[in-house]
């Protein structure tokens, strides 16, 4: 690495970068090129001589940028939202130029110390227990994605257990779940060892608004306990992937705590809305939590990758993870006076990812990170309010956060031909390039989703892609 080299074309790099925002509102959100083809644009080999930056941007510029999907557009509307911003980009940029990679204390005793840090500030931010904090028996680490979290913690759980009554019980093991639990809970599974037919996602009815039922879980848990099976892990989750449902954590903690399950709150979208005092009675029971989680690259400013994941019992994660070979051996591990954070992950190497969280809450501070929060919700309201005044439309969920789910209404109020026109309307939407949303499907109808949650969206973008999906609205009607 030679630093004189570094700086001239880190420059040029920081003003490309700079630049593709300027003008990201011009590119179609969602890539428009057909599979395959990058292959036709770029050579089968590599060079076997050194090429200039200025050729290698030249064909970001041309041939990759036309396939990329733009998730920092303003216009971007889909699935959730990922976060960049100037703090967590700057961040990004100091992880990669320190590079290191801090698998125990001693590989680099700051990115250890400030993970333990940052992640009891935000824990503070979010209110949760004291029992979360690195200061008593559990802890926060940063997880490279929330379907990490969640496995880690289910790998803590099911070990936990196995000890007691013997791991030949592993396929008696049962997890719970709601039918709108996010999938990464099926993957746990599957890797976690748990019996395909020991998953439990219960449904949900419309009138609780897609959250689990308490009762349905004591149904299913009395249930398995008579066949003989043992809960073992219940994902609950607060802010779901198809409605932003949140799931009563004070009515399932006390039926978790009463035989003994392991409870993992799982917030990767919502948990960032709740460092607002007027949400945060959405984890209201989260003492009852054995493990937590929350995205910051969703919606908290913070460039992908940054889940954070709180453990109550850090012994348990520990004892499922750990591994001590001989080259790895230092006084400091030895000591047990410090955190290795290799042994709560699944890798052993680990970035230096609470640099950029660190820099996104001292950047910026609470108070402005909250007024986001707020700023996208309003939007989000307002969208709503704008789809409410067209008949044509239904509002299909309850809007918690900043996501409306919504759905045009056929003439002929057939089911069927309601999914096609929807599914139609949002292919319309999306290949226009203008606006990029995605669909869900919720008690059996086709449902359009729209999250407001990019940094740069303001009223305009709301405005302009509420248009631009009623005049498309219009065309199908006319054309059915
Ligand atoms: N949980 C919820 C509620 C989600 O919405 C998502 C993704 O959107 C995930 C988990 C999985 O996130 P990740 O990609 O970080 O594994």
């Amino acid at each position: 690495m030679d630093a004189e080299q570094l700086r001239e074309n880190a420059h040029k790099m920081v003003d490309f970068i700079a630049d593709y925002y300027k003008n990201i509102e011009t590119f179609p959100v969602l890539s428009q090129v057909e599979p395959g083809y990058l292959q036709k644009l770029l050579p089968d080999s590599a060079p076997l001589q050194p090429e200039s930056l200025q050729a290698v941007l030249q064909d970001v510029q041309t041939k990759i940028l036309p396939g990329v999907t733009h998730w920092q557009s303003p216009d971007y509307f889909a699935y959730f939202p990922s976060n960049s911003s100037v703090a967590g980009f700057l961040g990004e940029m100091l992880s990669a130029g320190i590079n290191m990679v801090g698998f125990s204390w001693i590989t680099s005793p700051a990115a250890t110390e400030l993970e333990m840090i940052v992640l009891d500030w935000l824990a503070d931010l979010l209110k949760l227990p004291n029992d979360f904090l690195s200061k008593g028996p559990g802890g926060g680490a940063i997880q490279g994605t929330a379907s990490e979290a969640i496995l880690v913690a289910l790998l803590a759980a099911r070990d936990n257990v196995l000890r007691e009554v013997g791991k030949d019980a592993l396929g008696r093991l049962v997890v719970y779940g709601s039918d709108q639990t996010h999938s990464s809970l099926q993957k746990a599974c599957q890797i976690a060892g748990i019996h395909p037919g020991n998953l439990r996602l219960l449904r949900t009815e419309t009138c609780n608004e897609y959250a689990l039922s308490p009762e349905s879980l004591t149904d299913a848990i009395s249930h398995d306990v008579t066949s003989g099976l043992i809960p073992l892990f219940l994902c609950a989750t607060v802010g779901t992937t198809s409605s932003t449902a949140v799931d009563p954590l004070l009515a399932l903690g006390k039926i978790t705590k009463k035989y003994g399950i392991w409870l993992h709150v799982d917030a990767a979208y919502a948990g960032s809305a709740c460092i607002c005092p007027e949400y945060r009675h959405h984890l209201n029971g989260v003492e009852e939590a054995d493990s937590f989680n929350m995205n910051c690259h969703k919606w908290f400013l913070t460039n992908f990758d940054c889940s954070a994941l709180w453990i109550k019992d850090r012994t348990a994660l520990i004892r499922s993870l750990s591994t001590n070979p001989e080259y790895l051996k230092n006084k400091a591990s030895q000591g047990s006076t410090v955190i290795d954070y290799k042994d709560w992950q699944i890798p052993l190497g680990r970035r230096f990812r609470s640099l950029k969280l660190w820099m996104v809450l001292r950047l910026y501070g609470v108070e402005n990170l909250q007024s986001y929060i707020r700023n996208h919700i309003k939007l989000a309201q307002q969208f709503e309010d704008l789809v409410a005044q067209d008949t044509r439309f239904e509002i299909v969920a309850v809007r918690t956060f900043s996501l409306v789910c919504f759905r045009l209404l056929p003439a002929n109020k057939n089911e069927e031909h309601a999914n096609k026109l929807n599914r139609d309307l949002l292919d319309a939407v999306n290949s226009s390039g203008k606006i990029f949303i995605t669909h869900t499907v919720l008690s059996s109808k086709y449902v359009l989703r729209l999250v407001v949650g990019a940094p740069l969206t303001e009223e305009r973008h709301i405005i302009a892609a509420w248009k631009l999906i009623q005049n498309e609205a219009s065309s199908r009607l006319e054309s059915a």
